[in-house]
């Protein structure tokens, strides 16, 4: 894949406050990569800036080769949706969505062609007439995708495109959103802080954190791979055991011997606080055998339903003080007759597991 898109040493300061700390960023032609982190991480700052509605304090920016980091947004190359739909209220919609085109001097008929293609490919052919007012939420953020789309842009800028929808709504658009994404194969941005959207729709996902880069990285090397404490805390449910350090490739952990796993780097020194995580579905029930070093008896304490499958919070023999939550399938759950205050026999999948040294001081 060819690059796209290139921040380098990416600085943003608001007064004394640093908004953003030297981020480098590779994007490749086609690709979806969204931008996740909490609120306040610096996602926004980060795409109004690649948009130039904002200029970095320091770094540069090249899209398709070309350094844009001075260039006013007209003259840069995106379509952008927002938040906020951001449509003209006293427009019709065919007006909103030739808003672009009107400016490049194109007959209207070939405007009216454009905007009845780009009406059909958000699901919405025959609207042109209606206003905003007229459409739901949805629709309404169909028509700013159709706009942003219209000038056939190398880059789509998303910002929160979907955090105003309801559940069932957001769910809908951000796949149909993905699959228009990649029937044009135009290189796209979204900024989201909602971790399902950008694990379901995103080629790459970048997770920030307080205005630098922690990750970058498929949804599935964030998820199983967390680069730091602060990923493997933020992208999904996560138990966070603590552990000491053996010696000779071996950590404790109350009861339990686990292997110090290869993928975290060179082993701590013996003696050392050991942070390990491990996913809630990261355990096995089946054909446990004695003696296996990994066994863990516990006591359902709580039982959160989720439809097809519940977490269950479950207090550990020999971890006194570290609970563990493990998420069964309904069926599971009936087949090991899980509820509160019952048994459960389980073992850690330790090849799975997560462990972070303590950072050196500083
Ligand atoms: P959210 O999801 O809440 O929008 P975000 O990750 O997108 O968060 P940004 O909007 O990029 O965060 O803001 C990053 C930081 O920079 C925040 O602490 C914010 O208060 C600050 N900030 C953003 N814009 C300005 C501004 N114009 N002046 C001063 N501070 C700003």
């Amino acid at each position: 894949m060819s690059e796209y898109l290139r921040l380098a040493g990416i600085r943003k300061n608001f007064g004394a406050f640093e908004a953003l700390r030297d981020i480098g960023l590779s994007i490749g032609q086609g690709e979806f990569v969204c931008f996740l982190g909490p609120s306040g991480c610096g996602k926004t700052t980060l795409l109004r800036i690649i948009a130039g509605l904002e200029t970095q304090t320091a770094g540069s920016i090249h899209q398709a080769e070309r350094d844009i980091s001075l260039m006013p947004p007209a003259q840069r190359d995106y379509g952008i949706v927002f938040q906020s739909y951001a449509l003209f209220p006293n427009l019709t919609v065919a007006d909103n969505v030739a808003y672009g085109l009107v400016n490049r001097k194109q007959s209207r008929a070939d405007i009216a062609n454009r905007v009845e293609e780009l009406l059909r490919l958000v699901g919405l052919p025959g609207t042109g007439d209606k206003f905003p007012a007229q459409l739901s939420g949805g629709q309404q953020q169909r028509i700013a995708l159709a706009r942003a789309l219209a000038t056939k842009p190398g880059l789509l800028l998303l910002d929160e495109p979907l955090s105003a929808l309801d559940a069932l709504e957001r769910v809908r658009l951000r796949q149909e959103i993905r699959s228009l994404q990649h029937k044009l194969g135009v290189t796209t941005i979204m900024v989201t802080h909602d971790q399902e959207e950008a694990l379901s729709v995103a080629d790459r996902i970048v997770v920030m954190n307080h205005g630098v880069i922690e990750q970058v990285g498929t949804p599935m090397q964030v998820y199983s791979e967390p680069a730091s404490v602060f990923v493997a805390d933020f992208i999904g449910k996560g138990n966070r055991l603590v552990a000491v350090a053996e010696g000779g490739g071996m950590l404790r952990c109350g009861h339990l011997r686990l292997p110090w796993p290869p993928s975290a780097g060179a082993e701590p020194s013996t003696g050392s606080s050991v942070t390990l995580y491990m996913r809630p579905e990261d355990r096995v029930v089946e054909g446990l055998q004695a003696g296996d070093p990994h066994q863990c008896v516990g006591t359902v304490r709580r039982v959160d339903f989720f439809g097809g499958y519940c977490f269950v919070d479950l207090r550990v023999e020999g971890l006194p003080d570290q609970p563990m939550n493990l998420q069964f399938s309904l069926i599971q759950m009936h087949d090991l007759g899980v509820h509160e205050g019952a048994q459960l026999r389980f073992a850690l999948r330790a090849d799975r597991l997560r462990a972070f040294p303590p950072k050196p001081a500083a």
